[in-house]
């Protein structure tokens, strides 16, 4: 409840303030739409569109565009019709009637690919997880299947890395990417990773979401907004998962909810609609049910 509070706190000071002018270069506009835009043939032709028939009727309240604007609104709500009970707690997700089966019953390893073009082909739905080293990704990654040592790869800094599918219910996929950012890798090795990921993003049309990994217990982090707007430039949907929001005590520096709050002001500068972002632990299981039920409407929406 204390999230939510904060949540709301937070997102009503975003909503009250005005918003920054949008730079040219960077003004592009992220929603759900996107998502599907991104696998076109998979969009129902005929599915209506409540939000916009509704608009015309009538001038948009102050909810709607509250939840227009900070709110991830999935297909099939009309912003007009949130309620506080329907956003997920610690995060500013709405669920919506897309939302389904979610939980984890089996996983299995399916294959390390070192190119785009050497990928599972197969047309069910993929999650990519994606972050800086030492983000959390492995423990994450464990932490949703509950299986100690799935996410055995790209542990090594410099060492060669792999694009890794994890089949799920034997029904969509979990995708570990490499990290990013390591201080120790070399130039020539960042490099690598950029066109090698970069070929992934671009070329995988049964990407559903990047699940972009932030580190909440460190300031915002300019490698983060780049990776973030890179994905924004190229339509790419995403998530932002804030990840050991456990670590509560200021010993040194904010706390978790402060470093998000600042990092979502960085990414608000670039996005007329916030992204979807959950906060999450490894360690207490902070995130994990919520993350799999946003997971299933993303997914069910998908797959229609
Ligand atoms: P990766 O390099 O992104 O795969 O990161 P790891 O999963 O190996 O985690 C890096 C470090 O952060 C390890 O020391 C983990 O124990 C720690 N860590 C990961 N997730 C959490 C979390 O949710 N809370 C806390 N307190 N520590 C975490």
């Amino acid at each position: 409840m204390l999230l939510r509070n904060r949540l709301l706190s937070l997102s009503l000071t975003l909503f009250l303030s005005p918003p920054s002018p949008l730079p040219k270069s960077a003004s592009f506009l992220f929603s759900f739409n996107k998502t599907i835009a991104h696998s076109t043939h998979k969009r129902p032709e005929s599915k209506p569109d409540v939000s916009a028939s509704r608009a015309a009727k009538q001038p948009m309240s102050e909810r709607a565009r509250f939840a227009k604007t900070v709110l991830f609104v999935p297909p099939g709500v009309d912003p007009e019709d949130v309620t506080d009970e329907m956003i997920l707690p610690g995060s500013n997700i709405v669920v919506g009637p897309y939302a389904g089966h979610s939980q984890i019953k089996e996983v299995e390893f399916v294959k390390s690919s070192g190119r785009a073009k050497d990928c599972p082909k197969d047309d069910r739905p993929e999650f990519a997880i994606l972050g800086r080293s030492n983000v959390g990704k492995s423990s994450l990654i464990n932490a949703l299947v509950r299986k100690k040592e799935v996410a055995l790869t790209s542990k090594k800094p410099g060492k060669t890395q792999l694009i890794n599918h994890f089949l799920v219910n034997k029904s969509w996929y979990i995708v570990d990417l490499p990290g990013y950012g390591f201080a120790r890798a070399s130039n020539a090795a960042r490099t690598d990773w950029s066109s090698f990921t970069k070929g992934y993003f671009l070329n995988r049309d049964t990407l559903v979401a990047v699940l972009l990994l932030i580190d909440a217990s460190v300031p915002p982090q300019r490698i983060d907004l780049d990776c973030a707007n890179w994905l924004g430039r190229n339509n790419i949907p995403m998530t932002f998962l804030f990840t050991k929001c456990d670590k509560l005590k200021a010993s040194k520096g904010k706390r978790p909810d402060e470093n998000i709050r600042d990092f979502q002001e960085l990414v608000r500068e670039n996005y007329k609609q916030h992204p979807a972002w959950i906060m999450t632990s490894s360690v207490t299981g902070l995130g994990r049910d919520e993350l799999l039920l946003h997971l299933s409407q993303l997914r069910n929406y998908w797959d229609q």
